[in-house]
Formats: C-alpha cells, sequence, structure tokens
C-alpha cells in the first residue's frame, strides 16, 4: 500500500526534491522552524509564510544539510505575544 501521495491538503506546500538537493549543494546553513519543521526557500522572505515548506525527509539525519533554527510567521504568531528570547 502506497499512501505516500495521498497527503495532499490545500495550503500545505511541500519541498521539490529539486530544492532540497540545491540546499545539500549549497552547503549554507537551512533556516528550518523549530515548532513546525518548515524550512525556509535560500531567496525566501522570512516573514513570508510562503516561503516556508514542508520537507519530507528529516533534514537532521541528512549529513550534508546545516540546520539554522528559527521560527516561522505563523508559530511566531501562535506564541503568546510578549515571549521573545
Ligand atoms: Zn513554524
Amino acid at each position: 500500500m502506497n499512501s505516500l501521495h495521498q497527503q495532499q491538503s490545500t495550503g500545505r506546500v511541500v519541498l521539490p526534491p529539486s530544492e532540497l538537493e540545491l540546499m545539500k549543494s549549497s552547503g549554507k546553513p537551512v533556516p528550518i522552524c523549530s515548532y513546525c519543521h518548515r524550512v525556509r526557500l535560500d531567496n525566501g522572505d522570512p516573514w513570508n509564510q510562503d516561503s516556508w515548506m514542508k520537507v519530507n525527509v528529516d533534514l537532521h539525519k541528512e549529513p550534508s544539510i546545516s540546520l539554522s533554527h528559527g521560527i516561522c510567521p505563523t508559530c511566531l504568531k501562535g506564541i503568546a505575544p510578549g515571549v521573545k528570547h
């Protein structure tokens, strides 16, 4: 049973494999949201939720990718205002 492609839902964008390969080869740290684990596109606006995409793989297990932990706009709003680090 292959249910991998049944997980499509509106409003949720998954990072294309080609982008993942670019992230691997660039060697640059990949910004990742610590809360929802979306990653930000290299040229993406950090304050635009569209720049943050879901990934189907565990980036923590990708030796060629270094992660830069942050927070995406949606999760930022979900955190109580006034809580700052
Ligand atoms: Zn998030």
